[in-house]
C-alpha cells in the first residue's frame, strides 16, 4: 500500500490515491504511470480531454542545440530518445497509431555566419549527442536532399540536417493515451468536471458541479490554468509564477512525402505527417485580445511557410488552430512535490517542449509521490520557480 493509499483510507471516505487535474499531455501522461504502478486514479478534465494546447496539430519534437551543455538540455535528450520505446509500447498495448516518427529537422543557413555556427553545433553533437545507447548527428550540408525541401533561397549556405529530431500527430497521441487508460481497471476519467479548489491539508478537492473528492495525492496538470489553480496554496509571491503564451498554427493538405523531415527557420515550422497532412506552425504571443481566435499573424506564417517550402504553394488550408501554452516563471518546466504541501504534485510550465518531455517528467513526479526522488534540473523544481517568483 502506498502513502496515499493509506491516507485516502484514513480519511474514511471515499477517494482516490492520486487525482489528476488536467487531461492535456502532462494530466495523461502522470495518469497512465500511475495507473499502471496500482494507484486508484481519477483524471478530471474541466472540458474535455485535449481541450488545452495539446489538442494542436504541430506535434514538433525539437532537441534543444547541442551547444553549451546543461542539465535541461540532457534531461531533454534522454527524453527524446526514451520517447521512442515509450511510443511503441503505448502503440503496442492499444493498436493505436500516434503519427510518430523520428523524421529529422533540416535547418536552412542563409548567412555565412550562420554556417560557422551550425559547425560548430555540429562538432558538440559529435560529444553531447553520443550516448551509449544512441548516437543523433548535426549533419552540415550544401544542399538539401530533396529540391525545395527546403526552397533554395533560404539556404544560400547550405542547411543543416538534425538527426534527432521527430514528430507525432498531438491528438493521435492523446487518443492512444485515453485508450490505454480506459483498459485500466484503476482509473476513472470525468470530463466537463472542473477542480476549483485544492485544500492539501484535507486531501480535498472541490469541483464546479458542487461534488468533492478525497485524495491521496493530487497533480496539477491543468496548464495555463494551473497558475490560478496554485495561487492561494502558494506563500506570497512578488510576481505571478506563470503566464500563458498564445501560439496559432495551421494543417494543410498537400502531396509530401511523411518521411521528409521538419523544416525549422526563424521561428516557423513545416512538419509534414501522415495522410498527406503538413502542420506550420506557430507564432508565439504574450498579449492577444482573444486566446483561441486564428488571425493575419497566421496568415503570415502560412505565407513564409509557402515561400519556404514551394510544394506548399497552392496547398489548402485545413485547420487553423490556437492554443495557450503555460510558461513558468522560469521558462522551464514545473514539476514535482510543492515545497508547502506534501500531497501537492504539480506538472505544468512544458511551455514550447511538452510534448517531448512530458512522459519523463512524469516518471520524475511520480517516483517522487512514491517516496524515490525527484531526478530533473533543480531549475524545473517547485521551489526554484516559487524562488523567481518572490524575487523582488
Ligand atoms: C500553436 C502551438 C504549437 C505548439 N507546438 C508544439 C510542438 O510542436 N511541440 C511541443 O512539444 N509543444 C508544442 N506546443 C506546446 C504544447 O502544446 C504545450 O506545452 C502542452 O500541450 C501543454 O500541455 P499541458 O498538459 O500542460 O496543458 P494543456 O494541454 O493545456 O492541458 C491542460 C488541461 O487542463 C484542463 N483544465 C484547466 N483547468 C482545469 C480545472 N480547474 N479542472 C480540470 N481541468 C482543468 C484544460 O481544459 C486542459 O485540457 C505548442 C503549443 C501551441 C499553442
Amino acid at each position: 500500500m502506498t502513502d496515499a493509499d493509506s491516507r485516502v483510507k484514513a480519511a474514511g471516505q471515499p477517494g482516490v490515491d492520486l487525482l489528476v487535474v488536467g487531461g492535456g499531455i502532462m494530466g495523461l501522461w502522470t495518469a497512465l504511470f500511475a495507473a499502471r504502478d496500482g494507484f486508484s486514479v481519477r483524471l478530471v478534465e474541466r472540458r474535455m480531454i485535449g481541450a488545452g494546447a495539446s489538442g494542436g496539430v504541430l506535434g514538433a519534437l525539437m532537441p534543444h542545440l547541442p551547444d553549451r551543455w546543461n542539465a535541461k538540455k540532457a534531461f531533454q535528450l534522454a527524453a527524446l530518445i526514451s520517447l521512442e520505446a515509450e511510443i511503441a509500447d503505448l502503440e503496442a498495448e492499444t493498436g493505436f497509431s500516434t503519427g510518430y516518427r523520428r523524421s529529422g529537422r533540416l535547418i536552412p543557413l542563409p548567412k555565412p555566419h550562420n554556417r560557422d555556427i551550425a559547425l560548430g553545433h555540429a562538432r558538440d553533437a559529435l560529444s553531447v549527442w553520443n550516448t551509449p545507447d544512441r548516437a543523433f548527428s548535426f549533419e552540415v550540408l550544401d544542399a538539401a536532399h530533396v529540391t525545395g525541401w527546403p526552397a533554395e533561397a533560404a539556404m544560400a549556405h547550405g542547411l543543416v540536417h538534425d538527426h534527432l529530431a521527430a514528430r507525432l500527430a498531438p491528438r493521435s497521441l492523446l487518443a492512444a493515451l485515453r485508450a490505454a487508460l480506459e483498459r485500466l481497471p484503476n482509473v476513472t476519467i470525468a470530463e466537463g468536471v472542473g477542480v476549483e479548489t485544492i485544500e492539501p491539508a484535507a486531501g480535498l478537492a472541490r469541483f464546479d458541479d458542487g461534488t468533492s473528492l478525497r485524495f491521496g495525492h493530487c497533480a496539477l496538470a491543468a496548464g495555463v490554468e494551473t497558475f490560478g489553480l496554485l495561487a492561494p496554496l502558494n506563500p506570497p509571491l512578488t510576481k505571478p509564477v506563470g503566464a500563458a503564451v498564445k501560439g496559432q498554427a495551421a494543417l494543410l493538405k498537400a502531396p509530401v512525402d511523411p518521411a521528409l523531415p521538419v523544416i525549422f527557420a526563424d521561428g516557423l515550422y513545416i512538419v509534414p505527417h501522415e495522410n498527406g497532412l503538413v502542420a506550420i506552425g506557430s507564432t508565439s504571443e504574450n498579449s492577444f485580445t482573444d486566446p483561441l481566435a486564428t488571425d493575419g499573424l497566421l496568415d503570415t506564417l502560412i505565407d513564409k511557410a509557402r515561400r519556404m517550402a514551394p510544394v506548399l504553394a497552392e496547398a489548402p488550408v485545413v485547420e487553423r488552430w490556437a492554443g495557450l501554452r503555460p510558461k513558468a516563471i522560469g521558462r522551464e518546466p514545473m514539476v514535482g512535490r510543492h515545497p508547502d504541501h506534501a500531497n501537492v504534485s504539480l506538472m505544468t510550465g512544458g511551455f514550447k517542449v511538452s510534448f517531448g518531455m512530458a512522459h519523463a517528467l512524469a516518471r520524475q513526479v511520480l517516483n517522487e509521490i512514491k517516496g524515490g526522488t525527484l531526478d530533473v534540473p533543480p531549475s524545473f523544481t517547485v521551489a526554484a520557480h516559487l524562488e523567481e517568483a518572490g524575487r523582488d
